[in-house]
């Protein structure tokens, strides 16, 4: 059963003879394996081989399983596969005699782990793959690889680059020496799908601590990294458009800063929104207006530079970032060619679309060198766009730097804002036109400003809004508004006063809305019927999202749910139809020119009407003159609100007022109708 084979002429850097002991693997007895493994420790100062025939080649696979160096199938071997095979074994061989204690038991306790294991000497040559190795790598037993294929296996980085030949490569990584872990790479075969695989590895070294080869181990992470990568999109890409999304347009605009500042040349951030988009959205409908915003994508790419980067900042809002143009006309040109190409007609499936673009630029470095002030600059010239009537593109200038300055400031000062006591609460009456009795109040909120004084809610409500801190400073109105009208309620014995509270759509974004009106109801003990809130966007109650969700539960809670600036842009006639809205307020741009404007009179008629038939209040803000009241009341619309019956004021002043209201003066004395 044992055969000595003699001598074998060794190949080059190996001692001038070696004996090499091959033994053919007869049918197995039951003790076979133990048998196997007792003489395999027995000849450990020999290369091993295993001889068997194909049609037992599992024998030969044990063999190796159990420590042989190799295994002939005897008829099914060429005499060059017989050398080679021989050759690998006795190198093979000398590495294991060679390698210290500590790397001896390493190595015998890696080949028989899940993970994939490689050796290779240190000249790169393979000299052992364990069976998990050939079975992750679809490697079949007998295969044997070639001399370049150190070169070839994960020859390709996690990032998709290629490290041939070069230093980076995990074989060659391992064999010099390095130790390292959770080396990403993909192997790449033929006919094979790629793999990724998550490499260990470390030097192999001799009882002298002469390096003498290395070693990796491995698994096949495809599924998980399959998964992080598409994560790793979802969170740089917009999932509608594909665009880059906010997040990875801020990271490359700080790496473009750097570039643009190292190469002293200037860099445009171009802000890109559409004016009136959101009639698209209202009058045909979400789909659409999607549809135009991946077309809009698209035009953005077709027709930029290669170089150049866009991204999708939310909504209808775009942002680009143009790198080497040498000068600032060429900003202007490139905003220019979007304006017009982002201008063309939008031909969708069933519709066809206009819609124009206002684009504010900024230039850096003299508009600064930070990613987020950059935007925010090109944000302000947007915005300037806009007011000069749109479908143009407008500059960041130093007037505006003015204002971004302030805006700066503002934001800053916000922060603190709730913290320092420096929100207040200002009241605005509203009364019944029929009878002229004072029966709510609108709470608006206002900001003492340590440096700027009082500001109304227009100066930073946008703000509050795109910092998120509209939900903290949206919970103290909502929770003072409560407090003040129960104290009105029980000083003044008005039970039936109400108050209107403003809710921004991001509010109700939130389920904590809804604990906090609850908190603030149980906490003043009020009737939750006097409680009304008001919703700026009517298309939030048309959608089928989490708005609703929060809309049904306030409902839940008993409270009235009311459109705010009902009759202009977002809020429509379909936004009543579905049961969730007790009133809505007309906006003050219809009621500003209602004497002379028959348009807003017809629109005032019809409104009221159907608001009747859906028996739906109705109330007008922004009612200063007593013509306004009285076509008002002639149309029989339930509420006013304005300058005429009040500005909004103080609480101790309304509190004046509701003495006053008590005692029978009505605020409208003077000739109401
Ligand atoms: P709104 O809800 O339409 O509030 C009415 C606005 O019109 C108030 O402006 C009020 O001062 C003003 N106003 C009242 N009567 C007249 C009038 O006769 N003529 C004119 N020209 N204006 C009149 P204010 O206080 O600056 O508030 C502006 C907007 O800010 C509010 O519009 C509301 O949408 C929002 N807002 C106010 N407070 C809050 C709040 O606590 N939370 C939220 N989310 N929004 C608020
Ligand atoms: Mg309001």
């Amino acid at each position: 059963m044992l055969t000595r084979a003699g001598t074998l002429e060794p190949p080059v850097n190996m001692p001038a003879t070696i004996d090499v002991v091959m033994f053919a693997t007869g049918p197995g007895a039951p003790d076979a394996e133990q048998k196997l493994a007792d003489l395999l420790r027995s000849l450990h100062d020999y290369p091993v081989i295993a001889l068997t025939m194909k049609a037992d080649e599992q024998r030969g696979i044990a063999a190796v399983e159990a420590g042989a160096a190799a295994y002939i199938c005897i008829d099914d071997v060429s005499a060059d596969e017989q050398e080679s095979i021989i050759e690998h074994a006795v190198r093979r061989h000398l590495l294991q005699r060679r390698l210290s204690d500590t790397d001896v038991t390493v190595l015998s306790v890696l080949r028989n782990i899940n993970d994939g294991v490689i050796v290779a000497d240190r000249a790169g040559r393979i000299l052992d793959i364990n069976p998990a190795a050939r079975s992750i790598l679809g490697l079949g037993a007998r295969w044997q690889p070639d001399s370049d294929w150190e070169q070839t296996f994960c020859c390709i980085d996690g990032n998709g680059a290629s490290v041939r030949n070069s230093a980076a490569l995990p074989l060659v990584r391992a064999r010099n020496g390095e130790k390292f872990s959770n080396h990403t790479a993909i192997y790449r075969a033929p006919e094979q799908p790629d793999m990724w695989l998550s490499i260990n590895g470390q030097g192999l070294y001799d009882g002298k601590r002469e390096l003498i080869g290395g070693l990796i181990t491995f698994r096949d992470t495809t599924d998980a990294t399959r998964q992080t990568n598409a994560l790793k999109k979802q969170a740089q890409f917009d999932e509608l458009t594909g665009l880059p999304n906010r997040n990875a347009f801020s990271a490359h605009l700080q790496r473009a800063i750097g570039r643009s500042q190292r190469k002293s040349t200037p860099l445009a951030v171009l802000f890109i929104d559409f004016d009136r988009f959101k009639s698209v959205n209202d009058t045909l409908g979400h789909d659409t207006g999607d549809a135009v915003l991946c077309e809009v994508a698209n035009r953005l790419q077709n027709n930029l530079r290669v170089g150049d980067f866009s991204a999708r900042w939310g909504g209808d809002e775009f942002v680009v970032c143009l790198e080497d143009f040498d000068e600032l006309g060429n900003a202007a040109a490139a905003a220019q060619k979007l304006v017009l190409v982002l201008s063309e007609k939008y031909a969708l499936r069933r519709s066809e679309v206009y819609a124009t673009p206002s684009i504010g630029i900024a230039i850096s470095p003299d508009s600064g060198t930070e990613a987020e002030r950059l935007v925010k600059a090109a944000d302000i010239a947007m915005f300037e766009a806009k007011k000069r009537g749109g479908g143009r593109f407008q500059y960041y200038s130093s007037t505006l730097n003015t204002k971004l300055a302030q805006r700066e400031e503002l934001e800053i000062g916000l922060r603190h804002a709730l913290v320092r006591n420096e929100f207040l609460l200002h009241y605005q009456p509203r009364i019944d036109i029929a009878s002229g009795r004072l029966i709510g109040l609108e709470a608006l909120l206002r900001w003492q400003h340590p440096r700027f004084g009082l500001l109304p809610p227009g100066r930073f409500l946008p703000i509050l809004e795109s910092s998120g801190l509209i939900h903290s400073a949206g919970d103290w109105v909502i929770e003072n508004a409560c407090r003040q009208l129960a104290a009105w309620q029980r000083q003044f014995e008005l039970p039936d006063l109400s108050m209107a509270i403003n809710i921004s759509p991001a509010q109700l974004m939130h389920a904590r809305l809804i604990d906090c009106v609850a908190d603030a109801i149980a906490n003043s003990t009020l009737d939750p019927g006097c409680i009304e809130l008001e919703i700026g966007d009517g298309d939030i109650v048309r959608k089928r999202s989490a708005e609703i969700e929060t809309l049904r539960g306030l409902r839940k809670l008993g409270i009235r749910l009311s459109l705010d600036h009902f009759g202009i842009g977002d809020v429509s006639f379909a936004s009543l139809d579905n049961g969730f809205i007790d009133s809505f307020v007309l906006d003050h741009s219809l009621i500003e020119d209602v004497a002379d404007n028959q348009s807003h009179q017809r629109i005032i008629r019809a409104a009221i009407a159907m608001a009747q038939g859906l028996d739906i209040e109705v109330a007008a803000e922004g009612v200063e003159t007593l013509s306004q009241l009285e076509f008002l009341k002639s149309c029989n619309c339930d509420l006013a609100q304005g300058f005429l019956i009040s500005r909004p004021m103080q609480a101790d002043k309304v509190s004046a007022i509701l003495r006053s209201e008590i005692a029978g003066t009505r605020l409208l004395t003077r000739g109401m109708p």
